[in-house]
């Protein structure tokens, strides 16, 4: 024991302080001149798990606290060495705003028995009454682990989104920040790409919130895995992600990155035991060409992953200056598009489908047109996302079908049989059940054939959901509809599926049509679909034919009929009617 006081007046005293000290609910030790502890306290005890029999006495008043021997808070005040303070207890060491002349830290300390806990500790020397002189220290702990968990909660729930675990819109703002400056100082390439997930409100509708969400989880699990611990992957809203490449060596490499994402995306997903494909459109903006700024980089990526969607579902797209005015043009279009329909804008032109075995017009497919007031005649690729975005999708496609049926009523007069009259359905029409009443009311009150309507929906649209679709395409089949699947080839549908589906016709995508004599792959992969649909008894309409050899091509391999410049483009109504007449019936 370090103090040795004689007089019964101090031992009294001394001994009044110790079991003050003692009973203390705050856990404190003393340490003497020496450094040797001298009172170790029962909440103390409880803190540490260390006894005061294996202290008192000893300089060992780290032990508690470090594996190796360091001098604690009270040992550095001891030796009045606080500038020292700052080295040992970087973090968090500063004057005690309440105790003149004590210092305070805190610090985490893995080694408790435990378990490892946070501890704020206050310490303040021990000082001769006359002389002034330190002749020890005294240091109290207070255990902050619970108050310091809900802080990192806390912390964790403003930068974190909840569902994937990724960084949320916060956090990557940050993190933006921080790579712009140091992209500046180091003359560094920074890629923003946008993601937006292809269909996914089908999939809530479809599938359920849950099913959403899981799709949103493994998502963003395949993002984090495609990419480097040094990027950040981020989800900002509902279903879209944003993905900040740290100093990649050039455009090459971003979009080798890109392709890779697209990759892991692409593959089949198991949701809820059902297995489903979901795309995403991707737009890219590159630090500093397109933005010098966290806002500016971010809505230039946003900009052209809109692109990206609106052209080609399952893309990527660079940002270029003319896609802030796209944007605002799209904007401009979809206020108009109201006006459109009730203004008597929208008119059907016709497409001529002819078969080249029998060398006659069988059918022709309604193609949908704006003719704007000032733009001029715009076709539906810059539209019919819009109409489907704001709903207005299904007043037009009302509309398309009652004007497509009464003009192919006059098309038997010109021609003296009956015609095949194509139809293009949107995905949102094909979801509402509307489409139905609204088919089987246009028939009874027309008279018309429905053998002689043919629906056209694409392959992607069907593969979205193959199994609903398929329960939505029969239950049009058994009303007597003709089915046709459109852009064959595009959708990722495995071969297997085109069984599965009660599809009367497939329309091979004109990518396809195109290529013929250019590259023999396009000629075998043509080639094997039409044997596929022969041995499945579909038939096949080619489309996008323009020229003499892609036709001598598909005669001779025996595909039912074309569609396509060559024979003719698509038509105003009365044109239409006038090619008609002409025809040898
Ligand atoms: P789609 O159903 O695959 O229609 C064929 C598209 O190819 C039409 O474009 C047609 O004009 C074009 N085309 C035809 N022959 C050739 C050719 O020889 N060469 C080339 N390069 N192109 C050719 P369009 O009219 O611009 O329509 C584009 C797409 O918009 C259509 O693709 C269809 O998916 C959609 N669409 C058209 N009308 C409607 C409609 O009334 N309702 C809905 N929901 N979608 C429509
Ligand atoms: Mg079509
Ligand atoms: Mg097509």
């Amino acid at each position: 024991m370090a103090q040795k006081h004689t007089s019964a007046h101090s031992t009294n005293k001394s001994g009044l302080l110790a079991q003050i000290v003692n009973s203390s609910p705050v856990a404190t030790f003393v340490i003497n001149q020496a450094h040797e502890v001298i009172h170790w306290n029962r909440a103390c005890v409880m803190v540490t798990g260390v006894s005061e029999k294996q202290l008192i006495g000893t300089t060992k008043s780290w032990k508690p606290f470090y594996d190796h021997h360091r001098p604690v808070m009270a040992d550095l005040i001891v030796d009045d060495q606080m500038d020292q303070l700052s080295t040992y207890y970087p973090k968090k060491c500063h004057p005690s705003t309440t105790i003149e002349g004590a210092w305070e830290a805190e610090d985490f300390f893995p080694h408790f028995p435990g378990g490892g806990k946070w501890l704020a500790f206050t310490a303040t020397a021990l000082k001769d009454e006359k002389s002034g002189a330190i002749i020890g220290a005294i240091e109290t702990l207070r255990d902050i682990t619970a108050q310091k968990i809900y802080q990192q909660q806390l912390e964790h729930q403003a930068n974190y989104d909840h569902l994937t675990g990724l960084a949320n819109r916060h956090l990557l703002h940050t993190r933006l920040e921080l790579a712009i400056s140091q992209a500046e100082r180091d003359h560094l390439l920074l890629g923003v790409l946008f993601l937006d997930l292809d269909n996914f409100k089908q999939i809530n509708d479809t599938l359920g919130h849950d099913a959403g969400d899981d799709v949103i989880r493994e998502f963003g699990g395949r993002l984090k895995t495609s990419v480097r611990d040094l990027d950040t992957v981020a989800r900002i809203a509902g279903d879209e992600y944003v993905v900040l490449l740290y100093a990649p060596q050039n455009i090459v490499q971003v979009t080798t990155i890109v392709r890779r994402l697209l990759d892991a995306i692409n593959h089949k997903f198991t949701v809820r035991e059902r297995e489903i494909y979901i795309g995403a459109s991707v737009g890219i903006a590159l630090y500093p060409k397109d933005g010098k700024d966290s806002q500016t980089l971010l809505s230039n990526a946003d900009a052209a992953m809109f692109r990206a969607k609106q052209h080609d579902k399952g893309s990527f797209r660079f940002y270029t200056e003319d896609l802030n005015k796209d944007a605002l043009q799209w904007l401009e279009l979809k206020q108009e598009l109201h006006y459109a329909l009730t203004s008597g804008q929208l008119e059907l032109y016709y497409q001529p489908q002819y078969s080249i075995q029998e060398k006659r017009i069988t059918g022709a497919e309604a193609l949908l047109r704006w003719n704007h007031p000032t733009r001029g005649l715009l076709h539906p690729e810059l539209f019919i996302a819009l109409a489907e975005e704001t709903g207005l999708i299904v007043p037009i496609g009302n509309w398309i079908i009652k004007t497509a049926i009464s003009d192919a009523r006059q098309w038997q007069e010109a021609y003296g049989q009956p015609l095949r009259l194509s139809i293009n359905i949107s995905a949102r029409q094909f979801r509402y059940d509307e489409l139905d009443e609204l088919l089987d009311q246009a028939i009874t009150q027309t008279g018309f054939h429905p053998l002689n309507l043919e629906l056209e929906l694409t392959e992607s649209l069907v593969m979205d959901n193959p199994h609903e679709a398929n329960k939505r395409l029969l239950k049009l089949k058994e009303k007597g509809f003709s089915l046709a699947m459109d852009d064959f080839g595009t959708g990722y549908s495995s071969l297997a599926y085109l069984n599965y589906f009660p599809f009367d016709m497939i329309k091979i995508d004109q990518s396809f049509i195109h290529q013929l004599g250019n590259s023999e792959e396009a000629d075998a992969i043509v080639r094997a679909m039409l044997q596929l649909a022969k041995a499945l008894q579909m038939r096949v309409v080619a489309e996008g034919v323009e020229d003499q050899h892609q036709r001598r091509f598909l005669e001779e391999e025996g595909c039912d009929e074309i569609q396509g410049f060559w024979f003719s483009r698509p038509l105003r109504a009365g044109d239409f009617v006038k090619l008609l007449q002409t025809q040898p019936a």
